[in-house]
């Protein structure tokens, strides 16, 4: 223990010198929490698709004075996954964190959505987790080391209309973390996953956009009374990836201001709907 306050806080939570790579991580929630992987200490490796974006982040890591690299990779591509994670391991150097973002939603009823739309949904936000644990998880059980984080959701607890494969992907999230942290535990590695709720993000606003009643609609149903923001997950994040998480493994975290505490919410969400 030490004896100055500062030194100690650094201590618990500093990232100092840990490789991470993060999946979606050049937009939205996922950019937040690069920045705060890169201010708190890591180097980060971006993996998503639209290499713009990815370079952009990439290059504001490197700013910072830290390792910054983007890999071209669709999580859902489990031999595109493997070629990142090995590709990161060779230039950057062993992996201790991981943190996967990326995933994609479609509002439809069950009824309306097309085979191709499921799919998506499915490979991208659960098997993608999947590919990237497994690629990245292989090498941290060698190393008996790791710190995995997945951005899961609020619906991976509650149940919304119209967002099936989305819940259902999100749900299945929370059942491999809870297996892997079983799996993983005897080698010193923590798998945890953090739930947003309704967060103000391109898609929040979108939603705004298209129904003006939407932000009254949701800040109603949410027991801190204000939609959240994509810094809102920073302390979740740091937390679950630094020395002070080193015990916590097999949880969901709900970052949603107390939305999926309220269980008259589907009431009142009902009642809007009807
Ligand atoms: P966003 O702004 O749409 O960003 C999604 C990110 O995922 C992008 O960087 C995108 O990059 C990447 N991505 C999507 N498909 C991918 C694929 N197949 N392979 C690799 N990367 C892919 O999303 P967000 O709203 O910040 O959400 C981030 C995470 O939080 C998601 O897992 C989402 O489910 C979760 N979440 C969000 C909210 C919310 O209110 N926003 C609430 C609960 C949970 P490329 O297009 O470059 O590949």
């Amino acid at each position: 223990m030490h004896n100055n306050p500062e030194e100690f806080i650094y201590d618990l939570f500093s990232l100092e010198g840990k490789n991470a790579i993060i999946t979606g991580g050049s937009q939205g929630i996922g950019e937040d929490l690069t920045r705060t992987l890169a201010m708190a200490g890591a180097n980060v490796a971006l993996a998503n698709r639209n290499v713009e974006r990815g370079e952009s982040m990439a290059h504001w890591v490197r700013e910072l004075g830290r390792t910054g690299r983007h890999y071209p990779c669709d999580v859902s591509n489990k031999s595109e996954v493997e070629q990142m994670a090995a590709a990161v391991e060779k230039d950057i150097g062993p992996v201790d964190i991981l943190v996967n973002c990326a995933g994609i939603n479609r509002l439809k009823n069950a009824l309306d959505f097309t085979e191709k739309e499921v799919v998506d949904i499915i490979h991208t936000n659960l098997m993608g987790v999947f590919w990237c644990c497994q690629a990245v998880g292989r090498k941290m059980v060698e190393r008996r080391r790791g710190k995995v984080i997945t951005i899961s959701s609020m619906l991976s607890e509650i149940a919304w209309f119209q967002r099936a494969p989305y819940a259902a992907s999100k749900g299945g999230v929370r059942q491999l973390i809870r297996v892997l942290s079983i799996e993983w535990g005897p080698y010193g590695i923590t798998v945890n996953a953090i739930a947003p709720g309704s967060i103000k993000t391109p898609m929040f606003e979108k939603a705004c956009e298209r129904d003006p009643e939407f932000l009254k609609k949701i800040t109603d149903l949410i027991p801190m009374g204000k939609p959240g923001l994509p810094e809102d997950h920073r302390g979740a994040l740091l937390l679950l990836c630094s020395k002070a998480g080193d015990y916590i493994t097999g949880q969901t975290l709900m970052v949603d201001g107390g939305l999926s505490v309220d269980g008259a919410h589907t009431l009142r969400l009902a009642d809007q709907a009807g």
